[in-house]
């Protein structure tokens, strides 16, 4: 099913927690709101969901109008950071529930909701847990049966609001792999919110970027980390450096120093932006930055740098291969390879 959000306004009071969204999910994409604390992911996840309504816009499934019909009416399927389930009902009666509570007309008979279980929860490969009650899981297991729980009706559109943030840092990337896989498996249209960016980098088809209450990007994972389409977006997808600098008639300054680098558009004080593993490391005279090494780690294959520049005014952090060995001390230059200069104090 294809969802389409158009121009969506929501306020809370005087302040606007959506301003103007507009996002169209293909049907089957799993689709990532990335963005930090506060930018309206939930709130956007809510609306599309029917646990809320827009001041303005439109919700089209399919493209029929979505915002006519609530939650129940909507067929879709939700898990949720702190899901709970129910703890007096087994894993069992848990993936059920959807299933016994479906209008009579529909509803299945045991025979068929036991076997629909059972397959849910192969799906998630925890059937050896069915007798089990919520206490008695992991908090990984949780989500999985939660995720089971969700998919029971058979929904046309996923929704997932951090499902993993409560987790450890290990179960975390196994179950974003398991849910890469498991998408692929059933090809649920599905929208999944966080505020980590490997997550989403991980997971997604393609991921919307927000911040305040705007989208800032939508693009593939590739795309957003490649080619970032604004200051926000480079410094949360990655780890930028970033330096200040002076765009005059085409050259671009910082301090005195004229680097030889292409201004693009950006005129007047603007940010230039470079990815940390981007910064060539090469012997003076070579590059467009010239500094000295004031610290060296070395992190498995790379070295990471503390470089001051500007007669020692900033420092830049870089990463580079180990190769040529960095000594703190040493007069080096920098000189980016691949930058964005956005235009802005
Ligand atoms: P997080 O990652 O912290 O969950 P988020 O991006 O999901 O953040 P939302 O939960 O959508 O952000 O909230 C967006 C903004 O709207 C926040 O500033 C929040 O305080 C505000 N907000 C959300 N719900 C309400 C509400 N019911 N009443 C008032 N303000 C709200």
């Amino acid at each position: 099913m294809t969802i389409e959000v158009k121009n969506i306004v929501k306020q809370f009071g005087s302040f606007k927690a959506l301003d103007g969204v507009d996002l169209k999910v293909a049907d089957g994409e799993l689709l990532a709101l990335l963005g930090p604390s506060g930018s309206g992911k939930t709130t956007l996840l809510r609306i599309i969901a029917g646990l809320d309504w827009p001041d303005a816009g439109e919700v089209k499934f399919d493209g029929q109008d979505a915002l006519t019909r609530g939650a129940g009416e909507r067929n879709v399927g939700f898990v949720f950071q702190h899901y709970a389930l129910f703890r007096h009902m087994s894993v069992f009666e848990n993936v059920a529930f959807g299933l016994r509570v479906q209008p009579r007309k529909i509803r299945k008979t045991e025979a068929q909701i036991r076997a629909r279980v059972k397959e849910l929860l192969d799906l998630v490969q925890l059937d050896w847990l069915a007798d089990r009650y919520p206490s008695q899981l992991s908090g990984g297991q949780r989500q999985r049966i939660a995720l089971a729980r969700a998919l029971a009706i058979e929904p046309r559109i996923l929704l997932l609001d951090e499902p993993f943030g409560a987790l450890d840092a290990k179960v975390r990337k196994e179950l974003r792999q398991w849910l890469r896989t498991l998408h692929e498996e059933i090809h649920v249209t599905s929208i999944f919110v966080t505020h980590d960016q490997e997550e989403a980098l991980e997971v997604a088809n393609r991921i919307v970027v927000m911040d305040k209450g705007k989208i800032e990007q939508i693009g593939t994972p590739g795309d957003v980390y490649d080619n970032p389409a604004s200051a926000f977006v480079h410094s949360f997808i990655g780890e930028s450096i970033v330096l200040p600098v002076d765009v005059r008639e085409g050259q671009v300054k910082l301090g005195a120093r004229a680097l030889n680098i292409d201004a693009g558009s950006a005129v007047g004080p603007s940010k230039l932006f470079v990815r940390r593993h981007d910064m060539h490391v090469g012997a003076v005279g070579e590059g467009a930055l010239e500094g000295t090494v004031r610290r060296v780690r070395t992190f498995g294959p790379i070295q990471r740098a503390d470089i001051a520049l500007n007669g020692d005014d900033t420092l830049v952090e870089i990463d580079a291969p180990r190769d040529r060995p960095l000594t703190t001390g040493d007069a080096v230059s920098l000189q980016p390879r691949r930058y964005r200069i956005f235009a802005g104090q």
